[in-house]
């Protein structure tokens, strides 16, 4: 799906032909605006679900964004640009910059799989949930895989 901000602004009329630091500048404001969105929708879906978490604990391995302490679960939610969402479309590489952006990401999901093993050896269900997954048109299927992990009536 396009989004508003894809559209340029009118004092930017040499679209394309951006310099590094200018394509960078807008990535990261893209990036950032469709960052916080997902996280607030997978909330509000625990919420409706009646599940209690906490938010970014930082005793915990990467200070999780979500934890379910009852199920021993946590819940990353990750944008599939940054942590290279495997086979999903979001997942491009800009073209200019390549190395920058090819660096910066791999950092990003080497630190997801070192969260991941650090949470697993603690005794934590690990669950990454999707940008993607969080459009309105896959939540439904979302609010069920969540379910199965999290089973009501299950745990403390
Ligand atoms: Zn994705």
């Amino acid at each position: 799906m396009r989004s508003k901000s894809t559209r340029a602004s009118p004092t930017q009329p040499s679209q394309g032909i951006l310099t590094p630091e200018q394509e960078r500048s807008r990535i990261m404001s893209l990036v950032k605006q469709a960052h916080t969105k997902p996280e607030m929708v997978v909330r509000s879906l625990l919420h409706r679900q009646g599940y209690r978490f906490r938010l970014h604990r930082r005793d915990l391995p990467g200070s999780p964004d979500i934890v379910l302490p009852k199920y021993k679960t946590i819940i990353f939610v990750h944008g599939c640009f940054w942590h290279r969402h495997p086979g999903c479309r979001k997942a491009t590489t800009p073209k200019t910059n390549v190395d920058y952006w090819r660096t910066k990401m791999a950092e990003n999901v080497e630190r997801d799989e070192r969260k991941t093993r650090d949470l697993t050896q603690l005794g934590w269900q690990v669950v990454t949930v999707w940008q993607c997954e969080t459009e309105p048109k896959h939540i439904e299927e979302l609010a069920i895989r969540l379910k199965q992990l999290l089973p009501v009536g299950t745990g403390g």
